[in-house]
């Protein structure tokens, strides 16, 4: 048993180096739009794998330069998408999502028009929360665009010394103009399409097992839009992240109770005006650390996280009963004690 052990994790190392290799003599072309705080830390990596070029609201072309990548100003979007991008990445605030991917439609669907293939570049967006962007894209991009909704679920700060192990989640949204299940496909990897009446999809199913497909599966549009898809995966993989393939309405569902109320407690101790002292425990140190590190994002991004994530109203009530519990309790003690 434990020589064929041996020997099939050889075999997946050999397999693992073979695909590198054949991803690294194609690296992609990436575009990022928001070249913030956010924006500016992937590109860096992926300035590592493939050709990368930005755009922005702001200036950012010195800095551009200074990491090998072209700028290019938001005010130019035809200029931007004449790159012959293979990956588009949304990195802008979650409050300026809409209204930057509404503005920049007419220039991507000149871009498309103008193509040889007449196929769209796979748009990821990267957002902290997932359910919203997921539907403004699947709302708003053409059907020659597929569509990847990821979540890194770390920045700046808890990514400076590199990505190894750090989680990173995505969604395979959409691909060839069919939507995926997001929860089959999370669980299985499968394709299954959706039942959205919106949407031209048209399925068989397989004779025996019962398993639905999609006349679109073997096309090559589909198979060209996986291969895309799984490039710019491997990208994340490769930097040593935890892939997690997660739907977008599970994604929120935790991420309210796990990320957001990080954020929430950080700017509530932050508002405390907490101050190292001369005696700090290790606890302490901790609290400092969780105030400085959500302290060091936008207020932008923590307002989205609140706004744009159905379940963060329901973290901050159970959060005040939970307060008014403990509070409780102690009164009920104290009373007790008398
Ligand atoms: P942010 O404050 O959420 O976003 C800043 C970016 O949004 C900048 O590129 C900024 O462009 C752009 N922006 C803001 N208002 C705009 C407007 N009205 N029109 C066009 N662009 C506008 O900070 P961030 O940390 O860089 O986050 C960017 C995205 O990454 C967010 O969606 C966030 O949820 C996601 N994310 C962040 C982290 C993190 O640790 N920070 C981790 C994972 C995902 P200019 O700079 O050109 O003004």
């Amino acid at each position: 048993m434990k020589s064929k052990e041996a020997a099939l994790s050889r075999l997946l190392a050999a397999v693992r180096r073979e695909k590198i290799a054949a991803l690294r003599s194609r690296p992609l072309t990436i575009g990022i739009i928001g070249f913030g705080r956010f924006g500016q830390f992937i590109a860096k990596t992926f300035a590592e794998h493939g050709t990368v070029v930005a755009t922005s609201r702001s200036d950012y072309t010195e800095l551009a330069r200074g990491m090998g990548v072209e700028y290019i100003p938001l005010s130019n979007p035809d200029e931007f998408f004449s790159r012959n991008l293979d990956v588009v990445v949304l990195a802008t605030s979650i409050v300026s999502f809409e209204g930057t991917v509404r503005g920049l439609l007419p220039s991507l669907a000149r871009s498309i028009e103008e193509s040889e293939t007449r196929r769209g570049p796979l748009i990821v967006d990267v957002l902290s929360v997932k359910d919203y962007p997921r539907q403004i894209l699947l709302d708003l991009l053409p059907k020659e665009c597929d569509i990847l909704c990821t979540h890194p679920m770390f920045g700046p700060d808890s990514g400076k010394n590199g990505w190894h192990d750090l989680n990173f989640v995505y969604e395979r949204t959409r691909i060839d103009a069919v939507i995926l299940d997001q929860v089959k496909e999370s669980k299985k990897n499968v394709l299954h399409p959706s039942v959205d009446k919106n949407e031209d999809v048209e399925s068989f199913v397989e004779e025996g097992s019962g398993k639905i497909h999609s006349v679109h599966e073997h096309s090559e549009a589909h198979i060209e839009g996986m291969d895309r898809i799984e490039r710019f995966l491997s990208i994340w993989e490769e930097e040593g992240c935890r892939m997690v393939s997660l739907s977008c309405r599970d994604h929120d569902m935790y991420a309210a109770n796990s990320q957001f109320i990080t954020h929430l407690m950080g700017r509530i101790l932050g508002a405390q005006g907490l101050e190292p002292t001369p005696i700090d425990t290790k606890g302490f140190d901790s609290v400092l650390r969780v105030i400085d590190s959500t302290t060091a994002d936008s207020f932008d991004l923590f307002y989205g996280l609140y706004k744009y994530n159905q379940n963060s109203m329901d973290t901050i009530m159970k959060l005040r009963d939970s307060m008014d519990d403990v509070v409780e309790q102690l009164s009920m003690m104290e009373l007790n004690d008398k």
